[in-house]
């Protein structure tokens, strides 16, 4: 029998950006129109990555601004983080940088398994922050950077395989160290 590792992620960012649509495509494979639910949600799925099996266990949460206080379950226990903004929101860009400063004091400024998604690219027209100043940030953390539309199955596909790997990452260059 494969051995099944257990991988816990927590979906942070502003209200609104598409934090349970892309949670919700990724394990259901479905685009919920106008769905918002406002309470902290958790979702698991296995993912097969080559080999290796992994449970994936995911914290929506309700969504946090710039004066949010991290609860501990967001620190404590969790391996890796999606954390969303919308690129039809400059806002919730800033509040992002501002998240990531609290997790990063949270876990005495260790590196942090981080994928930084910029949602709603299918809504180019209304745009305020472009690609690059999304990727430019992630690079500032040594994190992987993707822009994504919870239309679209493969893209949310990509966003959680990616953080099982950021986590795999993560730990072997601290068992290089
Ligand atoms: P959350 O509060 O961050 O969990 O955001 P929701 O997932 O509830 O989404 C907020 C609204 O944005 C809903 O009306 C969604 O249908 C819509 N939405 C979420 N993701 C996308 C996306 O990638 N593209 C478009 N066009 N709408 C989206």
């Amino acid at each position: 029998m494969p051995l099944v590792r257990y991988r816990k992620v927590v979906i942070l960012g502003y209200r609104s950006v598409g934090k349970t649509s892309l949670a919700h495509q990724f394990v259901e494979g479905e685009f919920l129109e106008g769905y918002d639910p406002t309470v902290d949600n958790t979702y698991s799925k296995i993912v097969t990555l080559g080999k290796d099996e992994f449970h994936l266990h995911l914290v929506d949460t309700a969504g946090q601004d710039e004066y949010s206080i991290l609860p501990y379950s967001f620190i404590i226990g969790v391996h890796g983080y999606v954390l969303v903004y919308s690129v039809t929101s400059l806002h919730s860009f800033h509040v992002i940088e501002n998240l990531y400063q609290k997790l990063h004091e949270g876990h005495g400024k260790t590196r942090l398994p981080v994928v930084l998604v910029g949602n709603k690219a299918d809504l180019s027209p209304d745009r305020e922050v472009q690609a690059i100043e999304g990727k430019k940030l992630a690079e500032s953390w040594g994190a992987t950077f993707m822009e994504s539309s919870a239309r679209e199955n493969q893209l949310t596909q990509g966003i959680f395989t990616k953080v099982i790997q950021e986590i795999a990452r993560v730990e072997n260059s601290y068992g290089q160290e």
